[in-house]
């Protein structure tokens, strides 16, 4: 592992126009992180990486990298490229665990409510509390993380890199009140009602969208996220129907493989998957089968029932066709995609959403109601971890600057 990666360090170029940055959607410094490291520096580049993206740890393990930093870095043109993650992880796993609270503002006396407990809301609460604010935390679930702790699988994203998380920002004075359903148990307006200065909203997708066919209601049919956040309370049987096979239905196939499946089968309206290369590459090394161009029809207690895609020529679906075809399984899981709850958006005042529930913000990423931010999926639907911080990340600004007005 160390000679692996102080290979990959001595293998980049050090450019100065560096396309992996560009790559990056946190334009993470990496040829400087690089540089710091070979001298040495670890702690120096773990600040980097932190401060330019508190999800940096996360990121290095769960991004499409061949998409970003690595897929653009200029050896891959001819060769292999650097293959940055997997220093960011060495210098962002020690750094986690030895960052201090020295260099964080005192407390400045204004305080701030963060809904949401995911990378958005984890990324705000770090920025803010180290520049002085008093952050509280409201978090439905038990366990802060949103979808790193509840979707994406333990075999990717180990869990107890949240529990680090939890407490770094324990120690930056950050408090969580977990159970708490803002928009339900309390409201926005109370919050303002307390003293909070401004509020941030990352409150993620966590609707799963549904087929409306019949059948959806059955006891053996399930959706993919809800499946995710605790896979062992389901009996899912030997034989599971995916419908749907983007990035959320691979890593359904492949928990379901560890849940006692034999047989995984996901089905597809189109000719194409939605999934990155490599999470498809590895749902199919589990034993995942891809069936393309079925369009589901109904659902019933043995199985999905499936006709034919009529597709055009880009392999989109345009219709249905021929016989229907009855395929036996134990379980059929849906998982085609998520948009947000309604909660907040109907219980405060001014504040509005687009047609598909999202939440709509400026370019400071405040909403329509003043003094409320928001930020990640909740804005631009269910995206990746990366995005949500880096949004998040302007968020916290625009809310610090909005507060220092109010001084
Ligand atoms: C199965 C799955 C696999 C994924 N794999 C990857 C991957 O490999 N790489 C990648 O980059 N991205 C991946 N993603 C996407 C990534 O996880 C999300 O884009 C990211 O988590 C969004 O962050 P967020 O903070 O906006 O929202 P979330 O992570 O969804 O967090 C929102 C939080 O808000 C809480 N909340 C919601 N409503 C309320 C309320 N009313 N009151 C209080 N709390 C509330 C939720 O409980 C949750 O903790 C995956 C997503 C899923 C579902
Ligand atoms: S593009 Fe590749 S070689 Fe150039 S600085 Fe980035 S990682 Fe190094």
């Amino acid at each position: 592992m160390a000679i692996r990666i102080v290979t990959e360090a001595n293998h980049c170029l050090q450019c100065k126009k560096p396309l992996c940055r560009e790559g990056c959607p946190a334009h993470t410094p990496i040829s400087q992180v690089i540089a710091l490291f070979k001298e040495n520096k670890l702690m120096e580049a773990g600040k980097m990486l932190f401060e330019n993206n508190p999800m940096s740890l996360v990121c290095s393990m769960v991004c499409d990298h061949m998409a970003q930093c690595a897929g653009h870095c200029v050896l891959g043109r001819k060769d292999q490229p650097v293959h940055f993650y997997e220093i960011e992880k060495f210098i962002s796993d020690a750094y986690l665990d030895r960052m201090t609270t020295e260099g964080a503002k005192p407390y400045n006396g204004k305080n701030v409510a963060v809904i949401g407990s995911g990378p958005a809301g984890m990324t705000v609460a770090f920025i803010l509390a180290w520049n002085g604010y008093g952050v509280t935390i409201f978090e439905e679930k038990d366990r802060i993380g949103g979808m790193l702790q509840y979707g994406i699988p333990d075999f990717r994203l180990p869990k107890t890199i949240l529990d680090r998380y939890k407490a770094r920002l324990l120690e930056l004075g950050v408090k969580i009140r977990p159970h708490v359903v803002m928009g339900g148990d309390l409201m926005i307006d109370n919050l303002f009602r307390d003293g909070y200065k401004s509020v941030f909203i990352g409150s993620g997708v966590w609707r799963p969208s549904t087929l409306g066919i019949e059948g959806e209601t059955l006891a053996n049919v399930h959706f993919g996220i809800s499946y995710l956040a605790r896979p062992a309370s389901y009996v899912i049987g030997h034989t599971v129907a995916i419908i749907g096979m983007g990035n959320v239905a691979m890593d359904v196939a492949r928990t379901a493989f560890r849940h006692g499946a034999q047989r995984v089968m996901l089905f597809q309206r189109g000719s194409k998957s939605p999934a990155s290369p490599h999470e498809m590459e590895y749902a199919k090394l589990d034993g995942a089968e891809f069936i393309f161009g079925k369009s589901i029809q109904r659902i019933t207690a043995q199985g999905p029932v499936f006709k034919n895609s009529v597709l055009n020529e880009d392999g989109r679906p345009i219709g249905v066709e021929g016989e229907e075809e009855f395929v036996p399984a134990d379980t059929t899981i849906i998982a085609i995609n998520q948009h947000p709850k309604d909660k907040l958006v109907n219980t405060t005042h001014g504040l509005e959403a687009g047609p598909r529930g999202l939440i709509i913000i400026d370019e400071n990423c405040m909403t329509t109601r003043e003094g409320v931010f928001a930020a990640g999926d909740v804005v631009h639907g269910s995206l990746t971890v990366v995005h949500a911080a880096n949004d998040a990340k302007t968020a916290a600004n625009s809310m610090m600057r909005y507060m220092e007005k109010d001084a």
